[in-house]
């Protein structure tokens, strides 16, 4: 293989990075790109994630992050196609809609409710009649619970998708770990690796919470810093729940197609701490079966650890670097990197190909000097 003139190399194999080399490569087949990431890497959030597609049971308030994650959501099933489409993969893609009871949202409920109608969310609440007639598995210690319009996601067969489609496309996927950089002054030249180095006329750093560590070699301090997240799936009937349910610490995501549920999640600041405890793991169970109760002997298919690459400021890093000519960012995505992938998907497209209207200013490097 000739690891050499790309037009674009993008750096991280997540969902960030596969998602821009997709869409760049649709739009200009005739550019030469490639992604370079490291497989061995067992902790990325793409494949630990629980692929809930949910801006308006995440976001606190009506700003440019959560418009951006909204109109993420609504391109969701057209993305989705698309990607089915290239890749010849199924994904599995929910519009059905996410609850969250009274006894996980407690005494944010009346907040919460300002929140959605003042965004237009589509919404309703449902009494707790309506939610026996609904959904008869859910625990009676639930309460009234509001049913909130958005999605969810199997993101293992969505990163799946991603990886089958680029190849599809023409884009080359090299399985390495950039470990430094040529560069000429501002300009970069080569990503370098243990088995040669890679010349691209740009770049795009997309490396989830190794962002940080792959910006120090380019004597950049990038602040984004893993945040730990234990989950696990259980096995349940699919006909259990056809909705996302969603609290903050205690969620469950129903990955259906015999696929179980996934219970999660502990965040955690832990630095690059692989380790799975049986007792966080235990308490996630438990927490899951107060509001489904059939989760509390359900089979325990596997238990996992992922890190979410969380920026000081909780808002993505995507843009246009300030210090290197050729150099893009598209990480710091935190809790909501799934739900964001198609609109930063188009959102760096159009930075990368010179196309774009208008900088979201929160999001840009330059807010750290990058
Ligand atoms: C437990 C958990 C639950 C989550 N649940 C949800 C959810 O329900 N909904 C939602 O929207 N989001 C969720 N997220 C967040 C979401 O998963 C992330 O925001 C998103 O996956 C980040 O994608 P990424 O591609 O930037 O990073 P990652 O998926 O971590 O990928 C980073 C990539 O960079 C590569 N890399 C790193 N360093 C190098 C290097 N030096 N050289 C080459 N490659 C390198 C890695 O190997 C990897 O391929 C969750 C995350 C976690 C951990």
């Amino acid at each position: 293989m000739k690891l050499d003139n790309f037009d674009l190399v993008v750096i991280g194999a997540g969902v960030i990075g596969l998602s821009v080399a997709f869409r760049i490569k649709q739009i200009k087949p005739q550019m030469k790109v490639a992604v370079v990431g490291d497989s061995v890497n067992s902790l990325m959030a793409s494949r630990a994630a629980a692929g809930m597609l949910a801006p308006y049971g995440e976001s606190e308030s009506d700003d440019c992050f959560f418009r951006f994650c909204r109109e993420s959501l609504e391109k969701y099933p057209k993305f989705v196609d698309e990607l089915v489409g290239v890749s010849g993969e199924s994904i599995y893609l929910s519009m059905a809609g996410s609850i969250m009871p009274k006894l996980l949202v407690g005494d944010r409920w009346e907040d919460r409710l300002t929140f959605l109608e003042k965004v237009g969310a589509p919404f309703e609440v449902w009494s707790k009649e309506r939610v026996r007639e609904k959904i008869p598995y859910l625990s009676e210690e639930c309460g009234e619970v509001i049913w909130v319009g958005q999605g969810q996601i199997n993101n293992r067969q969505l990163h799946d998708a991603l990886v089958k489609a680029i190849k599809n496309l023409g884009v080359e996927l090299i399985d390495q770990r950039v470990t430094g950089f040529i560069k000429s002054g501002d300009v970069l030249d080569y990503a370098v690796t243990d088995s040669g180095k890679i010349k691209s006329r740009e770049f795009i750093l997309a490396g989830g919470s190794w962002s940080g560590p792959l910006a120090k070699v380019l004597d950049v301090e990038l602040p984004i810093r893993p945040v730990k997240g234990q989950m696990c799936r259980v096995q349940v009937d699919d006909d259990c729940l056809e909705y996302t349910v969603g609290g903050y610490l205690t969620y469950i995501a129903p990955w259906r197609e015999g696929n179980g549920f996934v219970l999660g999640s502990t965040m955690e600041d832990r630095g690059y701490d692989p380790i799975i405890e049986n007792e966080a793991i235990q308490r996630l169970i438990d927490q899951a079966a107060r509001v489904l109760p059939c989760l509390r002997n359900a089979p325990l298919i596997e238990s996992w650890t992922g890190l979410r690459p969380a920026a000081d400021d909780g808002m993505p890093v995507m843009g246009k670097s300030s210090r290197y000519q050729n150099l893009f960012y598209s990480t710091g995505h935190f809790r909501n990197g799934i739900l964001q992938t198609p609109n930063q998907a188009d959102y760096m497209a159009q930075h990368v190909l010179g196309t774009l209207d208008r900088e979201i200013e929160e999001f840009s490097p330059s807010r750290y000097n990058l």
